[in-house]
């Protein structure tokens, strides 16, 4: 099985994804995507992303290398390599995915049964404000980007096999054990 997990910025995606890679480090893996933005406070290459420049990037799209590629936000792209799902199923993992919203929309509809898709809501859009603020990561000009875009990609939740609603973070981690489990 593969995980989508997908949510406005902010919502505690690499929260719940890390929660998986440390309770069951044998059986997850996190598919490490290509990003155009600068890399923020601990984020090391080939860790959270491949950090590549916007012409390394196009250089990939013309390779025909991503399963889905996006402009998340104004200038700044994202995509999933192919070539990662091949490596971590064979290592013997599952392949976890953390992208935007639309991106995880596309990856359910090229991968179908093989996937499951979970959107991890905020319980609030001043709760998500919050969490930004708390994280201490992203400028005051990217919150508000990122906020902007937060309830517009809330209207897609119906669409997701899953929902995770983040609030207390134990509950929140009993949810995703529940759908872990389950499978
Ligand atoms: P995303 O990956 O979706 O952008 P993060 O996992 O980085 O979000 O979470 C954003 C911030 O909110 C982080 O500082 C994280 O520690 C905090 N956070 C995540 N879940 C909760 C929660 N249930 N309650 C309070 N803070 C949380
Ligand atoms: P951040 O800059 O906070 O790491 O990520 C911004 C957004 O880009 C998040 O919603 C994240 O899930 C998304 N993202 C990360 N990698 C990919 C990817 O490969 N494809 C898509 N479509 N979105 C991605």
């Amino acid at each position: 099985m593969i995980y989508i997990f997908c949510a406005p910025s902010g919502s505690g995606k690499s929260t719940m994804v890390k929660h998986l890679l440390t309770m069951h480090p044998d059986l997850f893996e996190l598919s490490v995507s290509c990003t155009t933005r600068a890399p923020r406070g601990e984020e090391v290459h080939g860790r959270e992303y491949y950090f590549i420049s916007v012409e390394e990037f196009q250089k990939r799209i013309e390779n025909d290398d991503f399963i889905e590629f996006e402009q998340v936000y104004d200038g700044l792209y994202y995509g999933t390599l192919k070539e990662e799902i091949d490596r971590i199923e064979a290592a013997g993992r599952q392949v976890l995915f953390d992208v935007d919203v639309k991106g995880g929309l596309n990856l359910k509809r090229i991968l179908g049964d093989k996937a499951t898709s979970i959107f991890i809501c905020p319980p609030s859009i001043e709760e998500l404000r919050r969490r930004l603020e708390g994280r201490g990561d992203t400028s005051p000009e990217m919150i508000e980007k990122r906020l902007a875009k937060a309830e517009y990609e809330m209207s897609f939740q119906p669409q997701f096999d899953k929902v995770v609603v983040n609030d207390d973070l134990t509950h929140a981690f009993e949810q995703l054990d529940a759908i872990i489990e389950d499978k």
